[in-house]
């Protein structure tokens, strides 16, 4: 596995980072995963465009163009020796002396790194037969519009699905559903699909907009808004999004079946939709 670490490729597990990064001693940093199927990049602009804004957001300077992001994205895949990967990015704020939480005067350069892994997607039994889910409250910051690398709350939570032999852990918030643990949700009530308005309080996920831009294209009815607690408990479907699972439905929520504990119809007619997409720009 090869990977990359400010400006120098390298096998994976020759790279490490100082201790004094701030990536290690603050969680001050932001990240990416982006997929990448028969060496096809996928929305890897989009991915860039929002890891610009996150890095914007935290004010760590961009320490590339776009252009410079994408040869480097490109050039990583072409090293690997596996077709169907994920791809890594993290920009950190850099390696400062002494700790101290503000940021660090004169500022230093941010530490790049960037790996792939073989892609692991779920298994085909889920897309056909569904996966639980349990919820929990939602215990982040109220910034999680930016895609950073401080997820210890994403990472209780997930455990909580972990612990239940659930597949993902849906987060609550004022009796509002906000999000899952490391993915966006969307439910269907009599026929409608809904799903949160994007807020700071959840990311915008990369797969949730192409979801959305699908369903729009599709003529498919479609309510952007609060989604309270009872609307996700009374859904006919719930699915998950996200770039490692594309679409999967769920069809357990805190040990009670979702709708009739199928997966629903709705939710098949967008895999669908989701698929023929993707085949139609992996062809270009
Ligand atoms: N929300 C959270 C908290 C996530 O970690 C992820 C996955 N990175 C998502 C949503 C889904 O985003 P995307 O579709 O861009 O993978």
């Amino acid at each position: 596995l090869i990977a990359y670490l400010n400006g120098q490729f390298a096998p994976l597990d020759e790279l490490s980072v100082p201790v004094l990064d701030r990536g290690f001693l603050f969680g001050d940093g932001v990240y990416e995963m982006i997929p990448v199927y028969s060496r096809c990049v996928f929305r890897l602009d989009e991915h860039l465009q929002r890891l610009a804004r996150s890095l914007a957001q935290v004010e760590i300077t961009n320490p590339y163009t776009l252009a410079q992001w994408r040869a480097l994205v490109h050039d990583l895949v072409a090293r690997q020796p596996f077709e169907d990967q994920s791809v890594y990015l993290q920009v950190t704020r850099g390696v400062a002396y002494p700790r101290n939480h503000a940021f660090p005067k004169p500022i230093v350069l941010p530490t790049v790194f960037a790996f792939c892994d073989p892609l692991e997607m779920p298994p085909p039994q889920h897309y056909t037969q569904g996966v639980a889910a349990v919820t929990t409250r939602d215990l982040r910051w109220q910034r999680c519009d930016i895609k950073a690398i401080s997820l210890l709350a994403n990472v209780l939570a997930k455990q909580e699905a972990v612990n239940a032999q659930a597949a993902e852990t849906i987060l609550l918030r004022d009796g509002k559903m906000i999000e899952g643990a490391a993915s966006n949700i969307f439910i269907v009530q009599n026929g409608v699909l809904y799903a949160p308005q994007t807020s700071e309080l959840m990311l915008a996920g990369i797969t949730y907009d192409l979801v959305i831009e699908l369903a729009q294209l599709h003529e498919m009815p479609l309510v952007l808004g609060d989604v309270s607690e009872a609307m996700l408990r009374e859904a006919d479907e719930v699915w998950l999004t996200s770039s490692s699972k594309e679409i999967l439905p769920i069809v357990t929520l805190d040990g009670r079946s979702v709708g009739n504990g199928q997966v629903g119809p709705i939710y098949q007619q967008m895999l669908q939709i989701y698929q023929t997409y993707k085949a139609t720009v992996m062809r270009r």
